[in-house]
């Protein structure tokens, strides 16, 4: 095995959270970098600092929060940039400032209008503010791979002698091809002087699904650090995932000679974390985490694996963490029985969560008699996300059919601890309990989307429903499952909606 260390640089909670319905809560942030820490990513990006008051909050709250990877928060090369920057992470045993500025003549000429000079001279001056406050500092040539490559030497060595401990060479519109940028990463460590004094860490961007294909290639080339999210989230077409990279370089370790730190036994649950907290599920065909990734359907191909695993498997689930349903749990299962299911799967949860989960899972286990691996997750990731309950769902009673006007009646726990009942109608019954909602808080709610999954197969299934709702440009995600849709669609839309209130009162 090799010695050769990549370094895993996980922007999920700032590429990632940025790009449209990933947004998260600070509470869902801090839940998300716990679970990168067991996951040991190198670095976490957790924010930028900089760009509004809850991202500032949530890299000072992981940076004071969450020990062991060093923790990073991105700034423009601008003075109050690196100052919010410094501020929100200096709480943190290892701190980073990642800064960026676009080197390529279209961004300097067109966004930036600025010359290759006056960019250059601002770079250095800012990496040796942000050196002055920071030891690790970042530095992203942004646009890298469509940048003059003398002028990007240039950048580079000037901004390495400025106190640079890490270059970034970020494919930032996905526009490389792997050859091409394996090439760009060599010729950067043949044309810089000091290049081996720092981590050479490629940013690529999937817009021609070659993202991790690109990285690949840089690390075949010297690249030593590699920027990732998890499931892929990002910009656009989204960034190289990072159960993509880590399992190329577990399974093909040897043609790399290199590998990574991380705890692949914590891929599955990192990936099913950030889907549950963002109710975006990764395509089923997803390399490594995707639904079908481990299913075998041919006939061909199951024969082949009862003979022997290894003719048509290149990685054993368990190895990420996916543990084969050993058993399945029903009504008469107990407490003890459950908890060592969690154990098995992997959860860590307190006796508070437990107690919760264990209760949630009698229930179900009432009205479904055999309570599954993918039921007990559904459960367990809904409930250790903390939400502060503003309003209590206590009922919902619904009538719709062919031949009525829906309506739905809806009790709830208000503020003051009272129980506040209404009855609406509505075009359907999810509508006619959104509408009951709506008049028992006293507010109308803007609804950006709505989405209905169903756990397992079969009509006893749970359901899980996501609402995703908006309020001044913020986007406030909330989660349900029940084994009855119309439950399950009452309690995510209160959970968007206390999210909301708890955000802006
Ligand atoms: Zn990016």
């Amino acid at each position: 095995m090799s010695d050769r260390i990549i370094k895993i640089f996980d922007t999920t909670l700032r590429d990632g959270e940025q790009s449209p319905g990933n947004s998260m809560t600070l509470d869902e942030k801090l839940q998300m970098a716990k679970q990168l820490a067991y996951l040991n990513v190198d670095i976490i990006e957790a924010g930028f600092a900089i760009s509004s008051k809850g991202d500032f909050e949530s890299v000072k709250t992981i940076a004071e929060q969450i020990k062991g990877p060093v923790i990073a928060s991105l700034a423009r090369v601008k003075k109050e940039d690196i100052d919010a920057a410094w501020e929100a992470i200096k709480y943190s045993a290892r701190p980073r400032i990642h800064m960026f500025i676009s080197t390529s003549a279209l961004h300097m000429q067109y966004k930036l209008k600025k010359s290759p000079e006056q960019v250059l001279q601002m770079a250095v001056d800012m990496v040796k503010y942000a050196k002055s406050l920071c030891e690790d500092v970042e530095f992203s040539a942004e646009d890298a791979s469509r940048t003059d490559r003398d002028f990007l030497y240039r950048i580079i060595d000037a901004t390495i002698k400025a106190g640079a401990t890490v270059i970034n060479i970020p494919d930032t519109v996905g526009y490389a091809i792997p050859e091409e940028f394996g090439g760009l990463i060599r010729a950067v460590k043949e044309n810089v002087s000091n290049i081996e004094k720092v981590d050479i860490s490629v940013h690529c961007h999937n817009d021609l699904g070659l993202a991790t294909a690109n990285s690949l290639a840089a690390i075949l080339n010297g690249a030593t650090q590699v920027e990732t999210a998890v499931n892929g989230i990002g910009e656009r077409a989204g960034n190289a995932a990072l159960e993509e990279v880590a399992m190329a370089l577990y399974v093909r370790g040897n043609y790399f000679d290199a590998k990574t730190n991380i705890n692949h036994k914590e891929i599955y649950r990192t990936s099913k974390l950030l889907s549950n907290i963002t109710g975006v599920q990764v395509q089923n065909n997803k390399a490594i985490v995707g639904f079908n990734a481990f299913l075998h359907e041919s006939g061909i191909h199951q024969d082949g694996m009862l003979k022997h695993r290894e003719t048509y498997e290149i990685l054993a689930p368990e190895v990420i963490g996916l543990m084969p349903q050993a058993l399945v749990l029903g009504k008469h299962s107990g407490r003890a029985a459950f908890k060592d299911r969690l154990d098995h799967l992997g959860f860590r949860v307190d006796e508070d969560q437990l107690q919760k989960a264990f209760e949630k899972f009698k229930s179900l286990a009432d009205e479904k008699k055999l309570v599954s691996d993918r039921d007990i997750e559904s459960i367990v990731l809904k409930d250790t996300i903390p939400v502060e309950e503003v309003f209590q769902l206590k009922t919902v009673h619904v009538e719709s059919g062919t031949d009525i006007t829906p309506e739905a009646t809806v009790s709830i726990i208000n503020t003051k601890g009272e129980l506040i009942t209404n009855t609406a109608q509505g075009t359907g019954p999810v509508d006619a309990i959104f509408n009951a909602v709506e008049s028992l808080i006293g507010r109308k709610i803007n609804l950006l989307d709505y989405i209905v999954h169903a756990v397992t197969e079969g009509t006893d299934a749970l359901g899980e429903v996501t609402v995703r709702i908006n309020e001044d440009n913020r986007v406030y995600t909330g989660r349900g499952s029940d084994t009855d849709v119309m439950v399950a669609s009452a309690q995510a839309f209160l959970s968007a909606i206390n999210k909301m209130l708890h955000d802006q009162p």
